[in-house]
C-alpha cells in the first residue's frame, strides 16, 4: 500500500493542503468530524467520523500505513487534538500542527479577552444589548440565561438548544467580507460582537468591521492543545510533508 499523509481537517487549511498535496502526488487522506451536513470536501481520500479514542486512532494509523499527520483542525478542537497527540508517538507516525496565527487586536480595537464561552456570557450584559454572537454551533447554551440581550446567532448548521432566550439565527458560512459584515452590523443595529480566537483572513472582516463602527468585541482565548512542531502555513505543512514522504 501507498504510504499516506493524514490530514485531521474541518478547516479550510486542511483542505488546501489536501489539494496541494494531492497536486503533488502525494497520497493524501483527509479525516472529518462529519458534524457539518454539507461539508466542502477536499482533494484525495475522506474519511468521516471520529476515531474512536486514541488507541483506536493509533490503530488505524498502522492499519492505513500513514506516514505522517497533519492535525490542520480549528484552534478550538482539543479533543482530537489531544487524541492525535497521543496516537502518533504510539504508532511511531510524525505529527505536525498546521495552525493559524491569532488574532491580534490594532489600534482603534475594543477587544476584551475571556477564557471561554461562560465568562463571554458574563461580560455580555455589561458591554451590549444587540450581539452579533459568531462562536459556533456548539456551546450556545453558555449564552441561554441571558434575557436582556438580543443574539443574532451565526453558524454553519443548524444548533441544538439550549439557545439564547432572544435571537435570530443567520445559517451562513464565510469567508466574509468587510463590507458585508458593516451591512450585517448596520442592519441589525449590532453593538457588540462576540467571537473566538479562530484567527486567519477569513471570517476576521468582523473585527475590521466592528473597529469601523466602534464596537467592542468579547473574544475567548484559545484553549491550550498540546506542544507540537508547528507551522502557520500551508506551505510549511507541505514542505514538511514532501520531507516525510521522500525520505521513507
Ligand atoms: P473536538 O471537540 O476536538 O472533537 C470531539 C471528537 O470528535 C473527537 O474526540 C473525535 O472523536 C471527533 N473528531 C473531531 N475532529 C475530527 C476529525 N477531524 N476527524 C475525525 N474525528 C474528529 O472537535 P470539535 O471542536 O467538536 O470540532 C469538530 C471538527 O470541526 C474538527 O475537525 C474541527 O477542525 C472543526 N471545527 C471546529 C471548530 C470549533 O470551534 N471547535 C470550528 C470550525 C471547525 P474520537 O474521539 O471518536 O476520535
Amino acid at each position: 500500500m501507498r504510504r499516506r499523509v493524514l490530514v485531521l481537517g474541518g478547516t479550510a487549511e486542511a483542505r488546501e493542503l489536501a489539494g496541494v498535496l494531492d497536486d503533488l502526488g502525494i497520497a493524501v487522506v483527509t479525516s472529518l468530524a462529519g458534524r457539518v451536513r454539507r461539508p466542502r470536501l477536499p482533494a484525495g481520500d475522506v474519511r468521516v467520523g471520529g476515531f474512536g479514542g486514541p488507541k483506536s486512532m493509533a490503530d488505524w494509523l498502522l492499519r492505513e500505513a500513514i506516514a505522517g499527520v497533519v492535525d490542520a483542525t480549528h484552534p478550538f478542537a482539543e479533543r482530537i487534538s489531544a487524541s492525535a497527540a497521543a496516537a502518533c508517538p504510539a504508532a511511531g507516525v510524525p505529527l505536525l500542527r498546521l495552525q493559524r496565527p491569532s488574532w491580534h487586536a490594532g489600534p482603534g480595537d475594543d477587544w476584551h479577552w475571556v477564557a471561554d464561552l461562560d465568562e463571554a456570557a458574563v461580560a455580555v450584559p455589561r458591554l451590549g444589548r444587540r450581539v452579533l454572537l459568531t462562536t459556533g454551533r456548539q456551546g450556545l447554551a453558555s449564552f441561554a440565561q441571558i434575557d436582556d440581550a438580543w443574539f443574532l446567532v451565526r453558524c454553519v448548521d443548524q444548533p441544538s438548544p439550549p439557545l439564547p432566550a432572544n435571537h435570530t439565527l443567520l445559517l451562513d458560512r464565510g469567508p466574509y467580507t468587510r463590507a458585508g459584515e458593516l451591512a450585517l452590523i448596520d442592519g441589525h443595529h449590532i453593538d457588540l460582537v462576540v467571537t473566538k480566537d479562530s484567527g486567519g483572513d477569513l471570517t476576521r472582516a468582523k473585527l475590521d468591521a466592528a473597529r469601523d463602527r466602534d464596537l467592542p468585541v468579547i473574544i475567548v482565548r484559545r484553549p491550550r492543545r498540546p506542544i507540537l512542531p508547528e507551522v502557520a502555513t500551508v506551505e510549511g505543512a507541505t514542505d514538511w510533508a514532501l520531507r516525510l514522504t521522500q525520505a521513507g
